[in-house]
């Protein structure tokens, strides 16, 4: 039955994916940033689209697009679905939309069968999973979560707005963030549908994946200090070049995560050699790396490790090494009963039930602090997203969504929650 009703569903969604993704700032590139009228008009969109799929829809105090679909008698503990729905600058159409969309299809789905199950259903728009516009991630999520950190509320974008102005701009009230806040007792589980962002789903030929972990990630801003000096009359052996130096921590980085076989990255993604002249040797080279891994305990291992080997090259070349640690965040388990769940219905699909850890972040992150959280991933072309030539066969968008129907007809809330 459930299969028959869904086949349907891909359809809708690629249709829905194409209609948002026309609500952009700038007609050639699609941006749809945290608070400006493109994300107000997306968010009229989207609540809608889940009144339509039979929902009680509303905005909350930070611009997340909440729907509720009651269960059997009203007033349930539900099952929290939901992605974001802001975006990068020149962005693609499918990263957060998809995983929204297809939440709201599969309810439309019950509502259209009259279907209740025994807990309510509700899904969730986040208004600013990506932070570009102020630089702070994961916004709506906290909100829900009740951990927003108002003294966000004072950072202002490139034009100098702060966020609480921007607020009240949208039509919203800064001071009623806190209540946004949900608490533990009223989600059985926050589950969400997500592109996967990476190319292994594709290199594995399968559509769908069952999510282990969101990665915790390490960042590290790094100062070479040697000496500058004339680029003709200082030999070789008497140099101390603050760029090679940094070069060879770079190899040594992806050397030492390549060796690594489970699941370790490592990349150097910004440096700058100072003085920065054609005929001049490099007297001091900045750099920054970003270290992830599924575990904690393996990525504060590897970290420990990098600073090292890095430690020793500095050494060696007679460099000063300066390192701090800029940014931290936790890894994010799966719940083990959740990922059963879900690997269940994709099996019943009759697909493989793939794991994998996410290396990007996501609101599960965030929503972590008030419910077990589970992950779907669909295949994307190439890997490719936060680049317009982001892709999603309209296949996998449909097997996504009747897997997703599928856990939620079949859900059972696991052990210790409410
Ligand atoms: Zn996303």
């Amino acid at each position: 039955m459930a299969g028959l009703e869904s086949s349907s569903l891909g359809g809708e969604i690629v249709e829905r994916i194409a209609e948002l993704g026309t609500i952009s700032q700038t007609k050639e590139h699609l941006a749809r940033l945290f608070l400006t009228p493109e994300h107000r008009a997306a968010a009229e969109l989207i609540l809608g689209w889940m009144r339509e799929a039979g929902m009680r829809a509303h905005l909350d105090a930070i611009g997340n697009v909440c729907g509720r679909y009651e269960g059997e008698r009203p007033g349930l503990p539900c099952l929290m679905l939901g992605s974001h729905y802001d975006t990068v600058r020149d962005a693609g159409k499918w990263d957060g939309p998809l995983g929204l969309i297809t939440a709201i299809s599969c309810v439309a789905s019950l509502n259209r069968r009259g279907r209740r199950m025994p807990f309510a259903i509700e899904v969730v728009g986040f208004a600013d999973e990506e932070g570009v516009r102020f630089a702070s991630t994961l916004l709506g999520s906290r909100a829900i979560a009740g951990t927003f950190d108002q003294s966000v509320l004072d950072t202002r974008d490139r034009e100098g707005v702060t966020m609480r102005q921007a607020i009240k701009d949208f039509g919203l009230d800064p001071d009623h963030i806190g209540a946004a806040a949900r608490t533990r007792h009223e989600l059985l589980a926050y589950l969400e549908l997500h592109i996967e962002q990476g190319p292994v789903l594709e290199e594995h030929n399968l559509p769908l994946g069952v999510v282990t972990a969101i990665a915790g990630a390490t960042r590290l801003s790094a100062r070479l200090t040697g000496m500058a000096g004339h680029a003709g009359t200082v030999p070789m052996a008497l140099r101390r070049d603050a760029l090679t130096g940094a070069a060879e921590c770079t190899l040594a980085i992806e050397e030492f995560c390549r060796t690594d076989h489970g699941g370790l990255v490592g990349t150097v993604g910004y440096i700058h050699a100072a003085p920065g002249a054609t005929n001049v040797i490099p007297g001091q080279v900045s750099f920054t790396m970003d270290i992830r891994a599924p575990t904690d305990q393996h990525r504060k291992r590897a970290v420990t490790d990098v600073i090292r080997r890095l430690e020793a090259i500095a050494k060696r070349r007679k460099l000063a090494l300066q390192l701090s640690v800029t940014h931290e965040n936790r890894t994010v388990p799966c719940a083990p009963w959740l990922r059963a769940q879900v690997a269940d219905a994709i099996a019943k699909e009759g697909l493989g039930a793939f794991e994998l850890a996410s290396g990007a972040g996501h609101d599960g992150m965030a929503m972590v602090d008030i419910a077990d959280v589970g992950m779907i991933f669909v295949r994307c072309r190439g890997g490719v997203s936060h680049h317009p030539d982001e892709h999603v066969e309209s296949a996998d968008a449909d097997v996504g969504a009747r897997v997703l129907l599928r856990v939620i007809e079949n859900f059972r809330p696991g052990a210790g929650t409410p």
